[in-house]
């Protein structure tokens, strides 16, 4: 366990069981140089309590990259919560997810991610003020993290076909959920053509009656041939597996570890397929609930949005400079911003 820690330079790892509500979680807290650490929370089924650490270790890593890179003053952390089996109260889970918050005191704050919802961050601000996203303060991450993604295919697309405009351009969407169905929204309205997969066939209909989007399998999004692919469902889309069935020139999606490991994001840039890094470009959740806390102006909160396109043409422009793939650039961007002493954001 601590070889996993000290891999991923983490700070802190908190388990609580609460057998009265069902509740099993686990708070990452990674890195707080530049804030209290924030980051969403996860409720979905594990095969094992070790892919559960496994996930939650990697998901608030990301967050600490995400928040420096973002220019957020936040560090990164991330809460799972491991989903009960059968029925169980949602109310008295999320209180005791609250309480568990609480307790951290202020180091971890807690938001909505798969799995979660606003109503249930409602519950949780019963018991915490640790919580940023919910009906409340009517901060709901979703629609400005699919606002970031378009800015990020548009950086994306002006790197790889000179020209940031996406109307005509063919975008496969993996998960048609609270991102996946705004970004479908917006790519509509910019007049791209829409593919789309979801293991919910309702979330497939509502797609094809507001956005014309033409459905396909889900173990056909990998091969599907387009301009852009976008995985906005869970992480792990790309392996070593699907990589050799990838027919796209880019892939920019909302969801969070989308290479299953490194090594996947030089093969990605060796077979020239541009990576927007998952970290980068689904940031624009954060920084509403980030800059919302702070209640900062809906302009505000949008310029630094769209600035998300300015950051990935940067990291598109160091990549070609040192032929290195994306992914490494950034993370050795957000490394010289967490790590380097002295360094202010
Ligand atoms: P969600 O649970 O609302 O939607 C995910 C959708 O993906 C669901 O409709 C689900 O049925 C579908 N799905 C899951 N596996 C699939 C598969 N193999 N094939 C096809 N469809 C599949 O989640 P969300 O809030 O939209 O988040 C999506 C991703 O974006 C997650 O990885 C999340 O961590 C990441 N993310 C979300 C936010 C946010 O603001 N919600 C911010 C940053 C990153």
């Amino acid at each position: 366990m601590f070889d996993i820690i000290e891999q991923a330079r983490l700070g802190e790892l908190h388990f609580k069981s609460d057998p009265a509500s069902g509740l099993k979680s686990i708070i990452a807290i990674h890195n707080t140089k530049l804030g209290p650490a924030l980051g969403g929370c996860r409720c979905i089924e594990y095969d094992s309590d070790q892919d559960a650490i496994h996930d939650v270790i990697q998901l608030a890593k990301g967050m600490s990259y995400k928040a420096a890179l973002a220019k957020v003053p936040q560090g990164g952390g991330k809460a799972v919560i491991i989903k009960p089996k059968g029925t169980f109260n949602r109310a008295a889970l999320y209180n005791a997810f609250g309480r568990f918050v609480n307790e951290l005191g202020g180091r971890y704050i807690t938001a909505i991610d798969s799995g979660t919802t606003l109503e249930d961050m409602d519950e949780v601000g019963r018991v915490t003020p640790y919580v940023s996203g919910s009906h409340s303060d009517g901060l709901d991450p979703s629609p400005n993290t699919a606002l970031g993604v378009l800015a990020g295919m548009k950086a994306a697309a002006l790197q790889r076909y000179g020209n940031s405009k996406l109307k005509g351009l063919t975008v496969a969407i993996q998960g048609i959920g609270n991102v996946g169905f705004q970004l479908a929204s917006l790519l509509h309205n910019e007049g791209a053509k829409l593919l789309v997969a979801d293991l919910d066939e309702t979330k497939i209909k509502q797609a094809r009656a507001a956005f014309h989007a033409e459905p396909m399998a889900p173990e056909q999004f990998c091969s599907a041939h387009c301009h852009i692919l976008a995985p906005c469902g869970l992480g792990g889309s790309i392996n070593d597996n699907s990589i050799n069935s990838l027919s796209c020139d880019i892939i920019a999606g909302s969801a969070n570890n989308q290479l299953t490991h490194p090594q996947l994001g030089q093969q990605l840039h060796n077979m020239g397929i541009l990576y927007a890094p998952d970290y980068i470009i689904n940031a624009g959740g954060l920084i509403q609930v980030s800059l919302g806390m702070r209640h900062a102006s809906h302009q505000e909160i949008s310029n630094k949005t769209w600035g998300i396109s300015e950051t990935l043409y940067d990291i598109f422009s160091r990549s070609c400079v040192e032929d290195l793939p994306p992914s490494t650039v950034a993370d050795m961007m957000a490394e010289e911003i967490l790590y380097e002493e002295q360094r202010e954001v």
